[in-house]
């Protein structure tokens, strides 16, 4: 990843100094478009979200942005202080393990005030069939024994793990193609959600799926492919959270965020 830190910054409405706050949103998710969309409207507060760059052409929220890595903490500190962030909030996504530790340290190199917004886990309810793995590499061990033919929906970047996965064909679906190593027997469905429960229940039929391999995101976006595999009777082998930092305020909802950006008083 680039640390060039602002090769492709687009400025928004409010993203022009002033007296108030500079919110840096670590982006990448549903929830921090959510919360960009929620500050947008608020004239005492600047919001800059930050994308990593990974999916060629992100959906990019209300406010300005800035797209590419920082060059690590020390990076993300320097980049805070150059410009006047007040707060940031890290809704990175649940398994993107490395920024929020970039965050956190960043936030203590910097004395800025860091709150992470992180969408619960899922919880399996009764009718399902979830088997936990604690990585992308635990769950390819367990795969074979749960099903032939897996609808595989764990992002393209951890396709490796699966690669030598001779004898399971995967239905992989994703926001950009597949590249590097992957399996021999996929077929990619390129696609970006919110998906619907009508029609996971139609992908997992035509293509007599048995299992479904997912990371334990959270939140309602892609939650429907969880019902389907329940209606359907199809076991579902889900990848567990890597940790998170210690001693970070986490909160799992946008008018949290807004209560703790609020002048005291
Ligand atoms: P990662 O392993 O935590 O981060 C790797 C590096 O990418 C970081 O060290 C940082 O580079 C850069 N980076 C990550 N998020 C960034 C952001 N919001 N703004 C600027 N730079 C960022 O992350 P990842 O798993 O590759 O995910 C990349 C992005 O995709 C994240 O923003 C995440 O929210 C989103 N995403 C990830 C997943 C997933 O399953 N991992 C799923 C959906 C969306 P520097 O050290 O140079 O600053």
């Amino acid at each position: 990843m680039s640390a060039e830190p602002d090769s492709s910054a687009r400025p928004g409405p409010s993203a022009g100094p002033g007296s108030g706050r500079h919110v840096l949103i670590l982006g990448g998710t549903t929830e921090a478009r959510r919360l960009a969309e929620a500050l947008a409207a608020d004239p005492a507060c600047r919001v800059t979200t930050s994308l990593a760059g990974r999916v060629t052409a992100p959906v990019l929220p209300p406010g300005a942005t800035r797209i590419g890595g920082f060059g690590g903490p020390a990076g993300l500190a320097g980049w805070l202080l150059a410009h006047d962030v007040t707060h940031v909030v890290d809704a990175t996504h649940p398994f993107a393990e490395r920024m929020s530790f970039n965050a956190a340290e960043a936030a203590a190199l910097s004395g800025i005030p860091l709150l992470a917004l992180r969408r619960p886990g899922w919880t399996p309810g009764p009718g399902d069939s979830w088997t936990f793995a604690d990585s992308l590499a635990g769950a390819a061990e367990l795969l074979p024994a749960l099903g032939r033919r897996a609808f595989l929906t764990t992002g393209r970047m951890g396709l490796h793990a699966f690669a030598h996965l001779t004898g399971t064909w995967f239905l992989v679906r994703s926001v950009d193609p597949p590249d590097g190593q992957v399996p021999p027997q996929l077929e990619a469905v390129l696609a970006r959600g919110p998906f619907t429960l009508e029609d996971e229940r139609e992908l997992l039929a035509r293509h007599r799926i048995d299992v479904l391999v997912t990371k334990d995101s959270g939140g309602s976006a892609t939650a429907p492919k969880l019902t389907a595999a329940r209606e359907a009777g199809i076991p579902v082998l889900v990848v567990r959270r890597p940790p998170v930092p210690e001693g970070v305020a986490e909160t799992g909802s946008v008018e949290a965020v807004r209560d703790w950006l609020r002048p005291p008083g």
